[in-house]
């Protein structure tokens, strides 16, 4: 599932590339993902418009367009975007393919079918935008307290949820955690000051590192998803690169969380 460094990356790669492009022809392959809200119809509509910039916000990919209207791009689990010449292979399941003035395509690619391309005039039609918490690069530490203080649970439930904080996922969440050795099961309301920043410098640490290594990584592949930085998510059985104690999981409401008991002491020993 992409997160943010993986989508922030794709946005800082694209926005040269797109900028000024208009798209001259829109093939959708298969409906299921694309939500028009604009009611004029999707290929009709964004067939002659022109990227104005790419954009991110939280998990969601934002073109806005000269027009006024904005393409939003949802990847949800499986989502991927490929920015590619026409004779190049397409993704497994690609859903949509906007044909450029460049000559070259942006397609979306989606194996689980999934996420959503939105076509609106305005972003709050977008379901769950407004609810969105505030980009986690973006909050000072005190507003970080704040919104965690409006968040009650496990903390890397409070993570993950996007209310607190927009565009983390299971992974890079894992990651945090690990880096703010903090046992990811732990109540917030448990969690003391101390923590609290530790938590913060750990998420501002993880997120700008992870997104300069993807950058390098991902170069122009952006379909690519590049995983193999993180450091405990999927590690489970592996060896702790701090202590050299064993990476455990926990799977819980369909998802796992991989952690260092040794690192990230605390709580009932669970699964
Ligand atoms: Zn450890």
């Amino acid at each position: 599932m992409p997160e943010l460094p993986d989508l922030e990356v794709i946005r800082q790669v694209l926005a040269p590339k797109l900028t000024g492009q208009t798209i001259v022809d829109v093939e959708v392959v298969r409906p299921l993902v694309v939500r028009d809200l604009t009611h004029q119809g999707f290929a009709e509509t964004l067939t002659g418009q022109t990227f104005a910039d790419v954009l991110r916000r939280g998990k969601i990919l934002l073109f806005p367009l000269e027009s006024g209207l904005t393409l939003a791009i949802n990847c949800k689990l499986a989502g991927r975007l490929q920015y590619a010449l026409p004779d190049e292979r397409r993704l497994t399941k690609t859903q949509v393919v906007l044909c450029l003035s460049n000559g070259r395509q942006l397609r979306y690619g989606d194996r689980k079918s999934m996420g959503q391309v939105y076509l609106t005039d305005s972003l709050a039609a977008i379901p769950g935008w407004t609810e969105m918490g505030p980009e986690p690069l973006d909050i000072t530490l005190e507003g970080f307290v704040e919104q965690l203080g409006r968040h009650r649970g496990e903390i890397k439930g409070v993570l993950t949820r996007g209310k607190a904080v927009a565009g983390i996922g299971n992974a890079y969440a894992d990651e945090i955690c690990f880096a703010a050795r903090l046992y990811p099961f732990r109540k917030r309301t448990s969690l003391s000051d101390e923590e609290i920043t530790r938590l913060y410098e750990a998420m501002q640490s993880v997120l700008l590192d992870a997104i300069a290594t993807l950058r390098e990584r991902v170069g122009n592949e952006i379909h690519r998803e590049v995983r193999d930085l993180l450091v405990v998510h999927n590690k489970s059985g592996q060896p702790c690169p701090v202590c050299g104690g064993v990476i455990s999981t926990v799977k819980a409401q369909n998802r796992a969380t991989d952690f260092c008991r040794t690192c990230q002491p605390g709580g009932l020993i669970r699964g």
